[in-house]
């Protein structure tokens, strides 16, 4: 996500131990597996995250969602189910999902009633019988979608969850909010590709991630519009909305299918810096080789709410982003579209790996900006070195964040400064390479922390290990290469 504004600071942050505390209750993380001859056993009811212990669930995993929604009118609740295909990788005696909100109707596994039991964000599931582990079985979840549903953090992310438009609705799934909008294996490292059917009045277009396969008039004056993610996608980066849109085609780079989709009234004045999109693209398939999916877009959302999220395949941009100054408008356009290759289609292995994609984002976000009238970069950088030690104490070094700090100035211009230190370090020519290398490895799957030390070590053919971990976890911000003039201010 980005916003150009300055997240507000907030002191008194005392949730470490607490989480810590949730770890330690959620148990190990559940890919161990258990012998074949195996009792079975509950699914663990969260993955263990430092960030958010409860969230995604072990036991499984999700091979595909088939999300129904028959939507009615703004702010008013409508029947829903989801269709989950699922494998287990244990053997289960029961197992959890994670749905917040929402009145839960009926659960089903396999088609045959099932027992349920909600704590909290936490849905579990008893079938009829075990289900043995390798088996394919699927769970659908009936339930009455409450699409007022929205919660809150005080950093970056603002409001998230179902954010109401003045004639339907957008989502803002980020960091875990999709439990709000269906039941889900909700966490970035869990990946699974998503069907959605939205049935609408005719007056209304729903839209959501990838493709539309199929508009077809249903009874009376419904529609029914059926969307194809195409690619697997982590539940933080699902977009499904509803309202009055218009649908703006057009083509990128290589015959690239782009698609807005903008409230009717905002398609003239957003059209000069959506128009910038092929644009966009050309520089940052130059940095970073071929946009990873088969098309793109902007949803342009018509709220109050001053955040861009890069939901796969199809950005949300708020309308006062397109409808300020040109150089504003292009850095969360460009910033969202490099989350595509950064965060989308390399996913985050976990919440303390945001650093990986925030970062990147915004490091190309203001490499961009200053070729294009915008601020200095290496002004910026300098700026955020200044603050560097300070936000470590605030908000925790890049790669360590604490729950409440996860989405602070720490994940977006502190750690473009981590790789603004690396380029500086390896040289312009080796930093590319590693990009490209990274792209390359993992596009399509998931990456931690790690695995970019250790790819940036193997690209550069040297052991940057003892240069990347005091910048990424230590409490003191270290020399910048190639600026010993730069300083860090003393943490007040
Ligand atoms: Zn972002």
């Amino acid at each position: 996500m980005s916003t150009i504004r300055t997240p507000r600071r907030r002191t008194g942050i005392a949730v470490a131990a607490a989480v810590t505390a949730a770890a330690a209750l959620t148990g190990p993380v559940s890919y161990a597996t258990p012998a074949a001859a195996e009792k079975p056993s509950p699914g663990a009811p969260g993955l263990g995250d430092p960030m958010f212990p409860l969230d995604g669930n072990g036991g499984y995993t999700v091979d595909r969602y088939l999300l129904d929604f028959d939507w009615q009118a703004p702010k008013t609740p409508f029947e829903a189910s989801a269709t989950i295909k699922a494998t287990a990788t244990q053997s289960l005696s029961r197992f959890n999902l994670d749905f917040g909100g929402n009145t839960l109707r009926a659960v089903t596994v396999d088609g045959k009633a099932a027992g349920t039991a909600r704590d909290g964000d936490e849905l579990t599931v008893t079938p009829k019988s075990p289900i043995a582990k390798g088996r394919a079985f699927t769970v659908k979840v009936t339930y009455t979608a409450d699409p007022t549903q929205t919660r809150h953090r005080d950093d970056a992310i603002e409001d998230y969850g179902w954010i109401p438009t003045p004639d339907g609705t957008v989502v803002y799934p980020q960091p875990n909010g999709a439990r709000l909008i269906f039941p889900a294996n909700d966490h970035p490292s869990q990946r699974a590709p998503i069907t959605f059917r939205i049935t609408t009045p005719k007056d209304r277009t729903a839209v959501a991630n990838g493709k539309l396969t199929s508009r077809k008039n249903v009874s009376g004056d419904r529609v029914r519009w059926t969307y194809d993610s195409e690619q697997p996608l982590s539940t933080q980066l699902v977009q499904l909305a509803v309202g009055k849109f218009t649908m703006v085609d057009s083509t990128g780079p290589g015959g690239l299918p782009l698609r807005d989709i903008v409230p009717d009234a905002l398609v003239e004045p957003t059209a000069k810096y959506r128009k910038l999109t092929p644009a966009h693209l050309t520089w940052l398939e130059k940095k970073l080789g071929k946009y990873p999916f088969n098309r793109y877009g902007i949803l342009v959302g018509d709220t109050d709410l001053a955040v861009a999220l890069e939901t796969q395949t199809l950005s949300l941009v708020p309308k006062a982003d397109l409808l300020g100054t040109q150089v504003d408008a292009e850095r969360n356009l460009v910033h969202e579209l490099a989350h595509q290759w950064f965060g989308d289609s390399v996913a985050l292995a976990g919440w303390s790996d945001l650093w990986v994609s925030e970062g990147h984002a915004r490091f190309y976000e203001r490499m961009y900006s200053e070729e294009h009238g915008g601020d200095s970069f290496e002004a910026a950088m300098k700026a955020a070195y200044k603050a560097h030690d300070q936000w470590r104490r605030d908000f925790g070094a890049p790669a360590e964040p604490t729950e409440p700090n996860l989405f602070k100035r720490m994940r977006y211009d502190g750690s473009a400064l981590v790789l603004y230190a690396l380029r500086e370090k390896v040289g312009d020519a080796t930093f590319q390479q590693i990009e490209r290398a990274w792209i390359t490895k993992y596009t399509g799957r998931t990456a931690s922390t790690q695995d970019y030390i250790d790819l940036a070590s193997k690209v550069s053919g040297q052991d940057l290990e003892g240069f990347l971990k005091p910048w990424l976890y230590g409490s003191k911000t270290p020399p910048m290469p190639g600026h010993p003039d730069w300083v860090v201010d003393p943490v007040t």
